[in-house]
Protein backbone atom coordinates (compact mmCIF):
# COMPACT_ATOMS: atom_id res chain seq x y z
CA UNK A 1 0.00 0.00 0.00
CA UNK A 2 2.45 2.46 0.90
CA UNK A 3 4.38 1.69 -2.14
CA UNK A 4 0.76 2.15 -4.32
CA UNK A 5 0.86 5.23 -2.73
CA UNK A 6 4.50 6.48 -3.55
CA UNK A 7 4.41 5.51 -7.27
CA UNK A 8 1.17 7.50 -7.76
CA UNK A 9 2.67 10.61 -6.18
CA UNK A 10 5.57 9.59 -8.61
CA UNK A 11 3.32 9.92 -11.58
CA UNK A 12 1.75 13.16 -10.75
CA UNK A 13 4.76 14.83 -10.16
CA UNK A 14 6.90 13.56 -12.83
CA UNK A 15 3.24 13.41 -15.97
CA UNK A 16 2.37 16.62 -13.81
CA UNK A 17 -0.59 16.10 -16.34
CA UNK A 18 -4.11 16.85 -15.29
CA UNK A 19 -7.41 17.51 -17.30
CA UNK A 20 -10.37 19.47 -15.78
CA UNK A 21 -13.98 19.94 -17.33
CA UNK A 22 -13.54 22.60 -19.94
CA UNK A 23 -10.02 22.80 -20.63
CA UNK A 24 -6.63 20.28 -20.10
CA UNK A 25 -4.21 21.54 -18.08
CA UNK A 26 -0.49 20.11 -18.48
CA UNK A 27 2.65 21.22 -16.27
CA UNK A 28 5.97 20.65 -16.34
CA UNK A 29 8.19 21.80 -14.08
CA UNK A 30 12.12 23.05 -13.28
CA UNK A 31 14.14 21.50 -10.50
CA UNK A 32 17.51 22.43 -8.69
CA UNK A 33 20.35 20.04 -8.83
CA UNK A 34 23.80 19.66 -10.03
CA UNK A 35 25.37 19.18 -13.47
CA UNK A 36 27.95 17.23 -15.13
CA UNK A 37 30.49 17.92 -17.36
CA UNK A 38 29.64 18.10 -21.30
CA UNK A 39 31.48 15.36 -23.28
CA UNK A 40 30.05 15.37 -26.43
CA UNK A 41 28.38 17.70 -29.15
CA UNK A 42 26.38 15.31 -30.72
CA UNK A 43 22.92 14.84 -30.29
CA UNK A 44 21.55 11.77 -28.06
CA UNK A 45 18.40 11.88 -26.00
CA UNK A 46 19.09 11.17 -22.71
CA UNK A 47 22.88 12.06 -22.66
CA UNK A 48 23.22 15.85 -24.66
CA UNK A 49 19.62 15.89 -26.16
CA UNK A 50 15.81 16.28 -24.64
CA UNK A 51 13.74 13.65 -25.30
CA UNK A 52 9.87 15.21 -26.90
CA UNK A 53 6.94 14.56 -25.66
CA UNK A 54 5.28 18.06 -24.10
CA UNK A 55 2.16 19.80 -25.68
CA UNK A 56 3.20 22.36 -28.22
CA UNK A 57 1.77 25.56 -29.25
CA UNK A 58 0.04 24.94 -32.65
CA UNK A 59 2.91 25.50 -36.03
CA UNK A 60 3.05 28.96 -37.17
CA UNK A 61 1.50 30.60 -33.51
CA UNK A 62 2.23 33.88 -32.56
CA UNK A 63 2.84 33.80 -28.69
CA UNK A 64 2.53 36.73 -26.65
CA UNK A 65 4.45 36.55 -23.31
CA UNK A 66 3.69 38.86 -20.42
CA UNK A 67 5.73 39.55 -16.89
CA UNK A 68 2.83 40.12 -14.29
CA UNK A 69 3.52 43.02 -11.68
CA UNK A 70 4.34 43.66 -8.77
CA UNK A 71 5.73 40.16 -8.82
CA UNK A 72 8.20 41.04 -11.02
CA UNK A 73 9.25 45.16 -12.20
CA UNK A 74 11.22 46.77 -14.59
CA UNK A 75 14.64 45.12 -13.53
CA UNK A 76 13.65 41.69 -14.17
CA UNK A 77 12.81 42.76 -18.01
CA UNK A 78 15.88 42.16 -19.94
CA UNK A 79 16.59 38.73 -18.09
CA UNK A 80 12.95 37.53 -19.57
CA UNK A 81 13.48 39.88 -23.16
CA UNK A 82 17.44 37.64 -23.25
CA UNK A 83 15.43 34.15 -23.64
CA UNK A 84 12.37 34.97 -25.19
CA UNK A 85 14.32 36.44 -28.46
CA UNK A 86 16.61 33.42 -28.50
CA UNK A 87 13.50 31.22 -29.00
CA UNK A 88 11.96 33.27 -31.06
CA UNK A 89 15.35 33.52 -33.40
CA UNK A 90 15.16 29.49 -33.83
CA UNK A 91 11.23 29.46 -35.74
CA UNK A 92 11.96 29.23 -38.92
CA UNK A 93 14.86 26.86 -38.19
CA UNK A 94 13.25 24.81 -36.15
CA UNK A 95 10.39 24.43 -38.83
CA UNK A 96 7.82 25.18 -35.87
CA UNK A 97 7.80 28.89 -36.85
CA UNK A 98 6.36 29.45 -33.65
CA UNK A 99 7.28 33.42 -32.98
CA UNK A 100 7.64 34.71 -29.19
CA UNK A 101 7.24 38.40 -28.89
CA UNK A 102 8.17 39.72 -25.50
CA UNK A 103 5.33 42.69 -24.42
CA UNK A 104 6.84 43.77 -21.07
CA UNK A 105 5.06 44.17 -17.57
CA UNK A 106 1.47 43.64 -17.03
CA UNK A 107 -1.14 43.90 -13.98
CA UNK A 108 -3.56 40.63 -15.62
CA UNK A 109 -3.46 36.91 -15.71
CA UNK A 110 -3.80 36.90 -19.51
CA UNK A 111 -5.64 33.65 -21.00
CA UNK A 112 -6.53 35.24 -24.72
CA UNK A 113 -5.08 32.74 -27.72
CA UNK A 114 -1.36 32.48 -27.51
CA UNK A 115 -0.51 34.74 -24.25
CA UNK A 116 1.60 33.50 -21.77
CA UNK A 117 1.85 35.04 -18.04
CA UNK A 118 4.88 34.84 -16.35
CA UNK A 119 4.08 35.20 -12.59
CA UNK A 120 5.68 34.58 -9.52
CA UNK A 121 3.97 31.23 -7.21
CA UNK A 122 5.77 29.15 -4.45
CA UNK A 123 6.38 26.19 -6.18
CA UNK A 124 9.90 25.17 -4.53
CA UNK A 125 9.60 22.37 -1.60
CA UNK A 126 12.57 20.23 -0.72
CA UNK A 127 11.56 17.24 -2.12
CA UNK A 128 10.62 18.17 -5.70
CA UNK A 129 12.88 21.20 -5.28
CA UNK A 130 11.16 22.72 -8.51
CA UNK A 131 12.18 26.19 -9.66
CA UNK A 132 9.46 26.84 -11.88
CA UNK A 133 6.10 25.36 -13.09
CA UNK A 134 4.53 25.76 -16.73
CA UNK A 135 0.99 25.27 -16.93
CA UNK A 136 -0.07 24.37 -20.10
CA UNK A 137 -3.70 25.18 -21.17
CA UNK A 138 -5.37 23.02 -24.27
CA UNK A 139 -9.28 24.69 -24.72
CA UNK A 140 -9.53 21.25 -27.26
CA UNK A 141 -8.26 18.89 -25.00
CA UNK A 142 -5.62 18.18 -28.17
CA UNK A 143 -2.91 19.10 -26.70
CA UNK A 144 -2.10 21.74 -28.39
CA UNK A 145 -1.17 24.82 -26.20
CA UNK A 146 -3.72 27.89 -26.46
CA UNK A 147 -2.33 29.89 -23.23
CA UNK A 148 -0.24 28.86 -20.56
CA UNK A 149 1.31 30.21 -17.19
CA UNK A 150 4.67 30.38 -16.35
CA UNK A 151 5.27 30.34 -12.77
CA UNK A 152 8.52 31.16 -11.09
CA UNK A 153 9.40 30.23 -7.49
CA UNK A 154 9.99 33.21 -5.15
CA UNK A 155 13.25 32.20 -4.64
CA UNK A 156 14.42 32.79 -8.33
CA UNK A 157 15.88 36.32 -7.72
CA UNK A 158 19.34 36.22 -9.54
CA UNK A 159 18.75 37.62 -13.26
CA UNK A 160 20.87 35.02 -14.64
CA UNK A 161 18.95 32.47 -13.07
CA UNK A 162 15.35 33.90 -14.38
CA UNK A 163 16.93 33.42 -17.95
CA UNK A 164 17.68 29.96 -17.19
CA UNK A 165 14.16 29.80 -16.29
CA UNK A 166 12.46 31.10 -18.71
CA UNK A 167 14.43 29.61 -21.94
CA UNK A 168 13.71 26.35 -19.69
CA UNK A 169 9.85 26.53 -19.63
CA UNK A 170 9.59 28.08 -23.19
CA UNK A 171 11.52 25.23 -24.48
CA UNK A 172 8.53 22.72 -22.67
CA UNK A 173 5.88 25.01 -24.88
CA UNK A 174 7.93 23.65 -28.09
CA UNK A 175 7.31 19.79 -26.80
CA UNK A 176 10.88 18.89 -25.08
CA UNK A 177 10.64 17.54 -21.87
CA UNK A 178 13.54 17.85 -19.01
CA UNK A 179 16.88 16.12 -19.54
CA UNK A 180 18.27 15.77 -15.98
CA UNK A 181 21.18 13.79 -16.28
CA UNK A 182 21.78 15.34 -19.95
CA UNK A 183 25.51 16.86 -19.62
CA UNK A 184 25.80 20.41 -18.68
CA UNK A 185 24.90 23.37 -21.77
CA UNK A 186 24.47 20.66 -24.32
CA UNK A 187 20.62 21.62 -23.54
CA UNK A 188 18.52 23.97 -21.77
CA UNK A 189 16.36 21.39 -20.43
CA UNK A 190 18.50 20.18 -17.73
CA UNK A 191 18.96 20.96 -13.93
CA UNK A 192 19.76 24.31 -12.08
CA UNK A 193 22.56 24.59 -10.16
CA UNK A 194 22.35 24.70 -6.55
CA UNK A 195 21.33 27.84 -4.59
CA UNK A 196 21.34 31.27 -6.78
CA UNK A 197 24.13 30.71 -9.48
CA UNK A 198 23.41 30.90 -13.57
CA UNK A 199 23.64 27.48 -15.01
CA UNK A 200 24.51 29.80 -18.17
CA UNK A 201 21.46 28.29 -20.35
CA UNK A 202 20.07 31.43 -22.28
CA UNK A 203 18.26 30.04 -24.91
CA UNK A 204 18.39 26.63 -27.10
CA UNK A 205 21.12 24.83 -27.71
CA UNK A 206 21.81 23.32 -31.14
CA UNK A 207 20.23 19.66 -29.92
CA UNK A 208 17.41 21.32 -28.54
CA UNK A 209 16.95 22.98 -31.50
CA UNK A 210 16.67 19.51 -33.63
CA UNK A 211 14.51 17.85 -31.07
CA UNK A 212 11.68 20.89 -31.52
CA UNK A 213 11.95 20.12 -35.46
CA UNK A 214 11.61 16.40 -34.75
CA UNK A 215 8.78 17.60 -31.96
CA UNK A 216 6.71 19.46 -35.10
CA UNK A 217 7.66 17.23 -37.72
CA UNK A 218 5.83 14.60 -35.55
CA UNK A 219 2.62 16.72 -35.26
CA UNK A 220 -0.69 16.67 -36.92
CA UNK A 221 -2.45 19.68 -38.23
CA UNK A 222 -4.91 20.66 -35.57
CA UNK A 223 -8.36 19.94 -36.03
CA UNK A 224 -11.20 23.19 -36.24
CA UNK A 225 -12.37 23.75 -33.34
CA UNK A 226 -16.51 22.20 -33.58
CA UNK A 227 -18.91 24.46 -32.14
CA UNK A 228 -21.83 22.42 -30.23
CA UNK A 229 -24.98 23.03 -31.87
CA UNK A 230 -28.17 23.08 -29.84
ZN1 LIG B 1 11.33 21.27 -16.77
Amino acid sequence: MFFRILALAFLLITCCLSVNNSTAVAYEELNEGSAKKSRSASCVVGRTAPPIGFWTWPANASVNIYLREPDFSTSDVSAVKVAVENWDATATETGSNVRFVFHGLTRELRNAQGEMTILRQAVFNKTQRHRALLEAHSRQQDQFIDYALMLVDPSVRDPGMLTNVVAHEIGHSLGLLDCYKCDSRSTAMGLLKAGDESNGMEGPTFCDRLEVMAAYQGLKPRSPLIAAAK
